[in-house]
């Protein structure tokens, strides 16, 4: 399955990073992933992220820039990072889709796969 445009050592990512005290960051600004302490070989590497990124994608386009943004920051300020709609949506679709994007690999263990942040 096609991947998105994928932008490394991407400022708004490092943003991110730094906002989620996480070591490396995936985010979707549009149609592009953009990724902070992580190349792009690294997160290709682990399909359930990239499905995840997907679904942000699809939410994007479902939403609109602004409609997403908005929608995100709210559920952000109202239910802690994790709880995002936006994010639990997400982390079903990558258990759910992650096989689209395993390019011939087998799925990651629990150990090998990219754990979300977990902040408020
Ligand atoms: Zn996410």
């Amino acid at each position: 399955m096609q991947v998105a445009r994928i932008v490394e050592n991407s400022p708004f990512a490092r943003l991110a990073r730094l906002k989620l005290a996480a070591p490396n960051v995936a985010m979707v600004l549009g149609r592009s992933i953009h990724l902070s302490g992580v190349t792009r070989e690294q997160f290709l590497r682990d399909p359930f992220w990239v499905a995840h990124e997907m679904e942000h994608i699809r939410q994007f386009e479902q939403y609109g820039r602004l409609g997403f943004l908005v929608r995100y920051l709210w559920g952000w300020a109202r239910h802690g990072y994790y709880h995002i709609p936006f994010e639990v949506q997400a982390r079903a679709a990558a258990e759910r889709d992650a096989h689209h994007y395993t390019q011939g690999r087998p799925l990651p263990t629990a150990a090998e796969r990219h754990p979300s942040p977990k902040v408020r």
